[in-house]
């Protein structure tokens, strides 16, 4: 250590007036040099000393704080000096650089700033931003450093994105009682998606809804989702499988669907359903007529027909253009063109044996004790459950 004093005494000898013009630049730039190399020495020393622990013996807590009271250094000095001591152990080809007198101090605290805020990001990068930090100045070197910054966090962004996303899974199972248990975690966008999809729905309701609507918020939801997932369903340009656009299926015995109890009606993937449910279903479908011999043989398989067929359907719609039921505004393509005596019941699927009914509306016709509808004079006439006419307040 006495060596570098001695320079230093000998450097304060000298009476700079006497000196040429050449000297006194050459030996400006050897200091600035120089203290940029003892600078590094000092903090790679700081380091050490933060490592051996060696400021417990007077009891600080940090090296900062040995720094600042033994040397009477600022705090926010110490602490600086403290951060870059650090970063320097982990930037080798920028302390090579800064050795070998191709990098300024200044240029190291940008590039320390730079790594601070993603390490790993920077011991990538770490050869690329030396070199920027060798051609350019000061200035064009912080351009470069906050350009980087911005691309790793966007990056880092997209990474949290990724992960979030893996996070994804939808489990739909049937449990005991033939309810679908609906469980996952979507990711954003889809997310984003299903609530896009039930908050149209629910809006859309909301403009028709009724004061007697005694729905909870989360049963108007799960409405909602099958709504969504039966207007997709009955999508036309949708794309078949096996030949097949695939449907709901319920499968249902002769005597079942012409009302008479006992005979089992069945959905495909979630099992037995009430006959009422089967008939209100078969109510606007297409059908396909399956002569069993015996429990399990099927004899004879008929051609898969709509019940409605698409010309009636659309008279109908012409005729009523939303649901029918008194107070109800839903436009049609949420209704089903309703059998006011059922087609099992010897009902003719005729433009007067229909009516558009909403899905809900459809379900509270078809509930065995709920609403009535009947024809009066070619007229629907709803009534309550009590036999009371149910006044059509805005008939077409
Ligand atoms: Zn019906
Ligand atoms: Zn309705």
């Amino acid at each position: 250590m006495s060596e570098l004093r001695s320079a230093v005494e000998a450097l304060r000898s000298e009476t700079l007036p006497e000196l040429p013009d050449a000297r006194i630049e050459e030996d400006f730039a050897e200091l600035q040099r120089v203290v940029d190399l003892l600078e590094v020495e000092r903090l790679r020393r700081l380091a050490e000393i933060e490592r051996r622990r060696l400021l417990e013996r007077d009891g600080h807590l940090s090296v900062a704080s040995w720094l600042a009271t033994t040397f009477k250094v600022g705090w926010g000095t110490a602490r600086e000096h403290v951060r870059i001591a650090r970063a320097l152990e982990e930037m080798p080809e920028t302390r090579r650089a800064l050795e070998s007198g191709d990098l300024s101090m200044s240029a190291v605290r940008v590039l320390v700033a730079a790594r601070d805020s993603d390490p790993s990001a920077f011991r990538r990068s770490e050869t690329e931003l030396v070199e920027a930090a060798r051609i350019h100045s000061m200035q064009d070197l912080q351009r470069v450093a906050a350009y980087w910054r911005e691309a790793v966090e966007r990056e880092r962004s997209l990474e949290g994105d990724e992960k979030l996303r893996e996070r994804r899974r939808l489990h739909a199972s049937v449990t005991l009682l033939g309810l679908v248990r609906v469980d996952g975690d979507l990711d954003p966008e889809t997310g984003e998606t299903l609530l896009t999809a039930l908050r149209a729905v629910l809006d859309a309701e909301s403009r028709s809804r009724r004061e007697d609507d005694d729905r909870t918020p989360a049963q108007r939801r799960a409405d909602a989702l099958g709504e969504i997932c039966r207007q997709w369903l009955d999508l036309a340009e949708r794309p078949s499988v096996a030949g097949e656009r695939p449907h709901v299926t319920v499968t249902v015995g002769a005597d079942t669907i012409r009302g008479d109890s006992g005979g089992t009606s069945e959905l495909d993937h979630v099992g037995p359903v009430h006959p009422e449910t089967a008939r209100r279903l078969a109510c606007d479908a297409s059908v396909m007529r399956v002569v069993m011999a015996g429990r399990s043989q099927p004899l004879d398989v008929g051609r898969r027909t709509p019940v409605v067929p698409p010309a009636m359907r659309r008279a109908v719609i012409v005729r009523d253009r939303r649901c029918r039921f008194p107070g109800c505004d839903r436009p049609h393509t949420w209704c089903d063109a309703h059998h006011v005596v059922h087609w099992a019941d010897g009902g003719p699927t005729a433009l007067p044996n229909l009516v558009l009914l909403c899905r809900r509306h459809h379900r509270m016709v078809h509930q065995p004790g709920g609403f009535r509808l009947e024809l009066m004079d070619g007229r629907p006439v709803f009534r309550r459950p009590d036999g009371s006419v149910l006044e059509d307040r805005a008939p077409p």
